[in-house]
This record gives structure tokens, C-alpha cells and sequence, in this order.
């Protein structure tokens, strides 16, 4: 029998976060002013970010060491372990090792403390009160509220109407750490207003509430704004799992010749991905596959141009792989996985040929999904279902050319707060939407006028 399961000791945390940006050789293109369409400096995004943040997410350094607070913290959970998914591998009948590593063991369930943690430290430290955020299913909102329970601040979610609807135990568990959630569009902001004046059923979207949260932080003195995927600086928070993964893998003296991940807007992947990114860089054979969902197909159907992150165009244009920012993907149960663009790190990665995205439809995901949970006995979270689907795909394609190649994925979050999902499924309700040409070029002639990259 292999050996299942690397832990790595309390005292092997990562002390330091990595840095992909000064190893690429193509870097993406600067945020550009969302009036004057003139590249932004930093002191642009002070009234929303603390300069901590700020710096991070130009910073040129390869490594930032992590501050010991944060380390207190991440000890709650990490280092998390990685799996070899030898029953599942058993049950493919692939020469293939598959490994996964599991961040669902975290107090929400999911990647995201990693940076909803650091950030939480840094507004603490530079006398910020309380946070804004935005949450589509609430794996964001609950890693917030739990990290700015531990570090004394006050948390407000604004939560997609949608899931505010569906899923009340998100809510539950935000509420439990303290936070305060309201769902999303709402009568408190000037953006929530002019939706619901149009629309007052509307289901809302992230992008909506992305607006809320920003006009929230950007009207309070109190209050600075916390994002939690696409930026540099949450990327580089979630590296502590690739670089826990890279140093299990040395003491089971092999390594992936394949890394996948799911995206949503790109900070998990990124996590088990940059590390061994700047191997590829310097020559490694080492392969990085994004898995997409195929009813939002940001990176294998959008384009890479300047868009808005949010719906009512207050944040700076950034430069990436996007689907319009007016684009409202159909409600599929990957909630993490429903944004229109994508980090632009990992758009530049694409763009530059250095990662491969590929997509699916739910129904196989949730297959695969199923799959797991019958022989590794975890039950993956919709998002992480994806990134199942891409590592077995892989290993049927090692079935196929009698290859023995390691896959590492990354096993992102639990499902078990979103069972409606898995019911859904079981009762035959899980629908495979084919998303029409004519939608995306809809919400992409939106964005024509914008100005372009190059
Ligand atoms: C939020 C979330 C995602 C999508 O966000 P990324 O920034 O792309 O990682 C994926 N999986 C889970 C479990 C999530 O909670």
C-alpha cells in the first residue's frame, strides 16, 4: 500500500509568501484610471486599501515574509496536508499518482482565510475599524468574518441576493464570528438603489455587490474595502499552499509533472500554482492546467483587454481575460466560479502561454465530484469539483498513453454547506447550459468602447 497522507510539522508554515511578478518575463500591463484611462499609481487605491496591501501589490521583491501574528493564526489550520489519492487512482485503473492537496480543513472550509487573514493584520495594524466586503456563496464572506473576528475588527458582507436566499447557513456561520449581512442589492448604497429601481427583484450579482461594498468603504473613514480573489496581493497570500505542497513533495522524493486548479477569479490556483510556475519559467517540463466552469468561460471563450471588476464601473480598469463586466453567468451551483474576468496575473499567464485553460460543464464536474467522495470519502466543494474533473482527466489521458506522471491538485474547499447542490444533482435538476456565442458578444459590445491593451 503507498503511503496516503504528508503532514508536514507546525513549525514547517511557509515564513514567507512568493512572488511570481519579477519572474515573468511578460508582466501584465498596469490598472488604468476608471475616468481618465490613465495608468494608476498607488496612492489611487489608498481610500479603499492600507498601504501594506498597496505595496504588496506592486512589490517586486520574490518574497515577502509573513508576520508572525498571521503565523499565529494560519496555525489554527496549517499546514494543511496533501493526499495521495491512491483509491481513486485504483478505481481510474491509471499508472498515474494522483495527489491532492486539502485546504478544506480551514475554519471556513475553504483557500480563503489564507488571505482573508493577512488582510484582515494589515487594515488591524494601520488603525482600520471594519471591513466591506462582497460574498457570491459565501465561502468569501465567512473567511472574512472569521478573520476579523480574530483580529478585533468589525465585518460587513454584502451577500448575492441569490445565496442570501439559498443558503442560510453561510449566513449562519458569518453571523457566528459576528459579521453583519445583508443581501446584496440593497437599499443602503447609491449603486444598491439604482439596481433595485430598475430591477427590485433582481437576484443580484457579484459584480453588483462589489459595487456596494467599495461605495461602503469609500464613504466611511472607518472602513477600508477587502477583495477576495483576483488582486496581486491575494494571489500571492494563497502561495503558502504551493509551497507546503513543494516541500511535502520533497520528502516523498517525487513531483507533479502536472498542477491543476479551479478558477474563479484565480487565487487558489494561483496558491498551488506560482510555485511551481517559476520552475516552468526557468525551464521545468513541469504542465499548469486552470479549470474553468463552461457556463462561465472567462479564460477559453473571453478576451484579454481592459474591463471593470464590478457592474457599476467604480474600480480601476484592469488588464484581463474577461467576459464583460455586464455579463451575468447563469446560476450554476459553482458560486466561486460565476465572476466575468480573471486575475491578471493569471490572464498574463495564459496570455503568454505558460498555463492551459480548459473547461467543463457542471454535470461532469459533479460526476467527478462524486467519483471522489466514494473513494477518498471527502466531499469537494462545486468549485473544487472542477478541479477533480481536470486531475482525473488528466489521469485518463496517462491511462491512455501508459504514462506513470504525478498530478497534483488542489482540493479547495468541503461541499458540506452546499448539499442543495448535491441534491439538485441527485434529483436530476442539475442542468448543462450550452451559453450561446450571442450572450458573451452582447456583453462584450458593451465594453468596446474601453480603451485596449498595447
Ligand atoms: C471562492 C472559491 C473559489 C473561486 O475563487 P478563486 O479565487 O478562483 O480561488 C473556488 N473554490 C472555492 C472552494 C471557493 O471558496
Amino acid at each position: 500500500m503507498p503511503e496516503r497522507r504528508f503532514d508536514l510539522g507546525e513549525r514547517e508554515i511557509p515564513r514567507k509568501w512568493f512572488n511570481l511578478m519579477p519572474e515573468m518575463a511578460e508582466k501584465p500591463p498596469p490598472p488604468l484610471h476608471p475616468g481618465t484611462g490613465e495608468p494608476i499609481g498607488p496612492d489611487a487605491l489608498a481610500p479603499i486599501f492600507p498601504m501594506a496591501l498597496i505595496e504588496q501589490e506592486v512589490s517586486t521583491e520574490a518574497w515577502i515574509p509573513i508576520p508572525e501574528e498571521i503565523l499565529d493564526i494560519y496555525r489554527l489550520w496549517r499546514p494543511t496536508p496533501l493526499f495521495r489519492a491512491d483509491r481513486l487512482e485504483k478505481a481510474l485503473g491509471t499508472p498515474a499518482r494522483i495527489y491532492y492537496k486539502y485546504e478544506g480543513v480551514s475554519p471556513a472550509g475553504s483557500h480563503k482565510p489564507n488571505t482573508a487573514v493577512a488582510q484582515a493584520f494589515y487594515n488591524a495594524k494601520e488603525g482600520v475599524k471594519r471591513l466591506a466586503t462582497e460574498t457570491g456563496a459565501g465561502q468569501w464572506g465567512s473567511a472574512l468574518a472569521f478573520a476579523c473576528n480574530q483580529l478585533g475588527l468589525e465585518c460587513k458582507v454584502y451577500m448575492v441576493r441569490v445565496s442570501y436566499d439559498q443558503k442560510p447557513y453561510r449566513r449562519s456561520m458569518m453571523q457566528t464570528w459576528g459579521a453583519s449581512v445583508i443581501p446584496s442589492p440593497s437599499n443602503e448604497t447609491e449603486s444598491g438603489k439604482k439596481i433595485l429601481a430598475r430591477d427590485p427583484d433582481s437576484a443580484g450579482s457579484l459584480g453588483i455587490a462589489i459595487s456596494e461594498a467599495v461605495e461602503d468603504a469609500a464613504k466611511r473613514d472607518d472602513t477600508k474595502y477587502s477583495l477576495g480573489s483576483v488582486l496581486n496581493h491575494v494571489l500571492l497570500h494563497q502561495t503558502v499552499i504551493g509551497l507546503e505542497a513543494k516541500k511535502a513533495f520533497e520528502r516523498i522524493g517525487d513531483a507533479p509533472d502536472v498542477v491543476v486548479g479551479c478558477t474563479g477569479g484565480g487565487s487558489n490556483f494561483a496558491g498551488i500554482a506560482f510555485p511551481y510556475l517559476a520552475d516552468k519559467i526557468h525551464g521545468g517540463k513541469i504542465r499548469i492546467v486552470a479549470v474553468e466552469p463552461a457556463a462561465c468561460p472567462t479564460l477559453t471563450r473571453g478576451e484579454f483587454r481592459y474591463d471593470f471588476g464590478d457592474t457599476a464601473q467604480m474600480t480601476p480598469l484592469l488588464p484581463m481575460y474577461t467576459l464583460g463586466h455586464d455579463f451575468i453567468p447563469p446560476s450554476i451551483h459553482s458560486g466561486g466560479l460565476r465572476y466575468h474576468g480573471m486575475a491578471p496575473l493569471v490572464s498574463q499567464l495564459v496570455k503568454s502561454g505558460l498555463v492551459e485553460p480548459t473547461s467543463y460543464m457542471q454535470t461532469e464536474c459533479f460526476d467527478a465530484g462524486i467519483l471522489f467522495a466514494r473513494t477518498e470519502g471527502i466531499l469537494p466543494a462545486p468549485e473544487a469539483t472542477h478541479a477533480v474533473k481536470g486531475a482525473i482527466a488528466e489521469a485518463e489521458r496517462c491511462k491512455q498513453e501508459g504514462k506513470a506522471e504525478t498530478i497534483l491538485f488542489n482540493l479547495c474547499g468541503h461541499g458540506h454547506l452546499d448539499l442543495a447542490a448535491y441534491d439538485a444533482y441527485f434529483s436530476g435538476k442539475l442542468e448543462d447550459f450550452a451559453l450561446p456565442q450571442s450572450a458573451i458578444d452582447e456583453a462584450m459590445g458593451k465594453i468596446d468602447a474601453l480603451p485596449r491593451i498595447g
